[in-house]
């Protein structure tokens, strides 16, 4: 089977992005499952340190690995936002695909640092581990936020610059990049999300080469998304909007029929509302839909 970094080839040349989206069970994993092979488009599946905690490393890891023996697919697996050394080698270790070692909020030279010690252990483990690396703050809660976290970069005076950029590819040699370039985690309660600067990304894709990664994708407008995957990302994070839905569809579920105690009955309506959620981002990241403003004139 071609590999995590062939797709992403793959996407950059055909100018789509591969969807990412995080689980905490087994409800949105096969929600996301059913949706990609329904689109059968690849797909890319996250677990942060907490959702990680909650299923277990290595359970995560078997189901995805499950997935892609079974159906010959390409599903692949993200620790996503690691923080710690530790982190890294237990992802390593249970055989994640992908990690995110996070240093985004720590300063320049030491994010370098732990960066470059995060791909030794983890290649040392497993040679074709993939690492991600992060530049700059974007809040960390794929939460309804009421207002933007202090820190995160959304000024352009704060987004990575196409010269930070570089150098922290050619110092730590990471595989993919998360740069900040007006994302943001978590979904605003009131108003939209900022909108991207797509013209920083197409710098930062020019200095780097690499694939670039767009986080917090949830609540960011359709056709930033459309520029940004043409100006060089080519995976996109969505977490908060699938939250929100299987929420929903959990309430759903169990005010359906409040003697129920049967949970894969409960369950239907959470897996159809995660389902619908990921495959209109699919739809999206894979240019099967066309926006009304962006009709030929
Ligand atoms: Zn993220």
């Amino acid at each position: 089977m071609k590999t995590l970094f062939d797709y992403l080839k793959e996407a950059e040349e055909k100018k789509v992005a591969v969807g990412h989206f995080n689980i905490s069970d087994l409800v949105a994993l096969k929600a996301i499952v059913n949706a990609a092979k329904e689109l059968n488009v690849p797909i890319m599946i996250g677990t942060s340190e907490g959702e990680r905690d909650f299923i277990g490393e290595h359970q995560a890891a078997a189901l995805v690995k499950s997935l892609r023996e079974e159906f010959n697919y390409p599903i692949f697996l993200n620790a996503d936002h690691t923080h710690s050394l530790e982190k890294v080698k237990i992802a390593a270790q249970a055989g994640y695909d992908e990690i995110l070692f996070d240093g985004g909020a720590l300063p320049f030279e030491e994010n370098v640092k732990q960066t470059k010690q995060a791909i030794e252990i983890a290649k040392s483990i497993n040679p074709d581990v993939y690492i991600e690396g992060e530049l700059g703050y974007i809040g960390s809660s794929s939460e309804i936020i009421s207002e933007i976290p202090a820190g995160a970069a959304v000024q352009i005076a704060q987004l990575t610059t196409k010269e930070e950029a570089a150098q922290f590819v050619s110092e730590t040699k990471v595989d993919f990049l998360a740069p900040a370039v007006g994302n943001l985690h978590g979904m605003l309660k009131d108003v939209p999300n900022p909108r991207l600067n797509i013209e920083r990304i197409r710098e930062i894709k020019g200095a780097v080469g690499i694939p670039l990664v767009l986080h917090g994708g949830s609540g960011t407008a359709d056709d930033d998304f459309l520029a940004a995957i043409d100006a060089g990302v080519n995976v996109i994070h969505i977490n908060t909007e699938i939250r929100l839905a299987w929420r929903k569809g959990i309430e759903a579920g169990l005010k359906a029929d409040p003697d129920e105690i049967a949970p894969y009955k409960i369950f239907p309506p959470a897996l159809e509302a995660v389902q619908a959620a990921v495959s209109a981002r699919l739809k999206l990241f894979n240019k099967l839909v066309t926006l009304p403003s962006a009709n030929n004139q």
